[in-house]
């Protein structure tokens, strides 16, 4: 924390503050990318192809809260809802990251 009299924000945090919310307005809420990409009429046709992947886990909650559609509305907003791994099928936490293997002593 800054001390009394001390600015609560640099020029560094404003300049950073102004770069996001510039780039948040320039970014298009519905498919993230540049306006000036997906907006241009230049680019209505023929130069986007779709891209499809499954998240798993989002796909196994919605199937899951499916199974709820005769609860009462209540109950179906108050309940939590997540994923977590099945004991034993946890993946390697460190796997992907490249680190060197340490012994833990
Ligand atoms: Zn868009």
């Amino acid at each position: 924390m800054p001390g009394p009299g001390e600015p609560l924000f640099l020029e560094d945090d404003t300049a950073a503050v102004i770069a996001l919310a510039e780039e948040e307005r320039d970014t298009c809420p519905s498919c993230g990318m540049p306006k000036a990409w997906c907006r241009d009429p230049a680019n209505q046709f023929g130069v986007f192809e779709h891209y499809e992947e499954t998240c798993h886990v989002t796909r196994l909650l919605a199937d899951q809260r499916a199974t709820w559609k005769d609860w009462p509305q209540g109950q179906q907003a108050a309940t939590q809802l997540s994923a977590r791994f099945r004991e034993g099928r946890e993946p390697d936490i460190g796997a992907g990251l490249g680190l060197p293997d340490v012994e833990i002593e």
